[in-house]
């Protein structure tokens, strides 16, 4: 069965400067390359979830510039449905990023058209209600996450929230998410301890997976199941969008009917494919390579 998977999030243009060092203050450098990539965390897990093999749809708003055709084409072009998606008049969000030799980088982020969206319109819930997994995660006025979640959650659509960037949250958005998907530092941001206390989250939601970057993940619910899951030994070339080909792929076996501990060790299989190779939405990994690695 082909998971329907929607994607409730964040659109940018990256513009991508290489350079032999950033440049200080005040001062200009002449740079080596340039890229512009389709990014944000929720059109680069939309393009995870599709590549995965879920029919994913974006939700998500746009800019009435040129990025903004730019970034619908890329997503329909990676097998996405952009048939909600909204054009808000203005800019469309914009990550300007300059990296250097060493691989450093300085990064600024521009939500742009991200920003107006403020909440879900009606046939935009009928997208959620109609779908197996709901993804989210926090680039977008959390307004629209609630309502995302709450109409999710009211249609038995499966919840997943990746809590990313790490943000304060309002009492209650927790309540309605079926699976939280967190890295060290988002965790620490939940439940405030030092420590990423898996008890402490599990208080909040059902089933949590942490992502632990190279050591793999580790998925505990509240039926007592806390499992470490390796990661998958892979030569490194950048780990940018690691956690966005993780996601998308977690999201879309979950609805499969996959159990958990396996969805997430699939999910692991995606998140190593991906940091193989430079880039960001480019590097993310089509369902044959995720299963090859997967199957060893
Ligand atoms: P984030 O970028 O959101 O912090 P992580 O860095 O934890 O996410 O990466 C997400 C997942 O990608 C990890 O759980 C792991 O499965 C995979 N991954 C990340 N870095 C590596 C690596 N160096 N080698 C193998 N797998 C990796």
């Amino acid at each position: 069965m082909t998971t329907r998977v929607v994607v409730v999030g964040s659109a940018n243009m990256d513009l991508v400067g290489l350079a032999e060092r950033l440049p200080r203050p005040g001062e200009t450098v002449l740079g080596d390359d340039f890229v512009m990539t389709a990014g944000g965390k929720g059109a680069n897990q939309a393009i995870a979830a599709c590549r995965a093999g879920g029919a994913t749809t974006f939700l998500g708003a746009i800019g009435s510039d040129a990025f903004g055709v730019t970034l619908s084409a890329r997503l329909t072009a990676a097998g996405v449905d952009t048939s909600h998606l909204r054009t808000a008049y203005g800019a469309s969000g914009v990550a300007v990023i300059m990296v250097d030799r060493a691989g450093e980088n300085s990064i600024l982020v521009s939500p742009g058209a991200n920003q107006t969206f403020l909440d879900l319109g009606e046939a935009e819930r009928a997208a959620v209600a109609g779908a197996d997994v709901l993804l989210c995660q926090q680039e977008i006025p959390l307004s629209t996450v609630a309502a995302a979640l709450t109409a999710g959650r009211a249609a038995g659509t499966r919840t997943i929230l990746n809590a990313a960037p790490a943000r304060d949250l309002p009492a209650g958005l927790l309540d309605r998410v079926d699976l939280l998907v967190v890295n060290e530092t988002e965790a620490r941001a939940i439940t405030g301890r030092a420590e990423p206390e898996v008890a402490a989250l599990l208080e909040l939601v059902p089933r949590v997976v942490l992502t632990l970057g190279g050591a793999g993940s580790r998925y505990a619910d509240r039926d007592g199941r806390d499992v470490r899951v390796p990661a998958f030994a892979v030569e490194v070339a950048d780990t940018t969008a690691a956690g966005d080909a993780f996601t998308g792929a977690l999201a879309v076996a979950w609805g499969e009917g996959r159990d958990l501990v396996d969805a997430v060790r699939w999910a692991n299989a995606a998140g190593a494919a991906c940091v193989r190779r430079i880039g960001a939405s480019n590097a993310l990994p089509e369902r044959a390579e995720i299963d090859a690695l997967y199957q060893g």
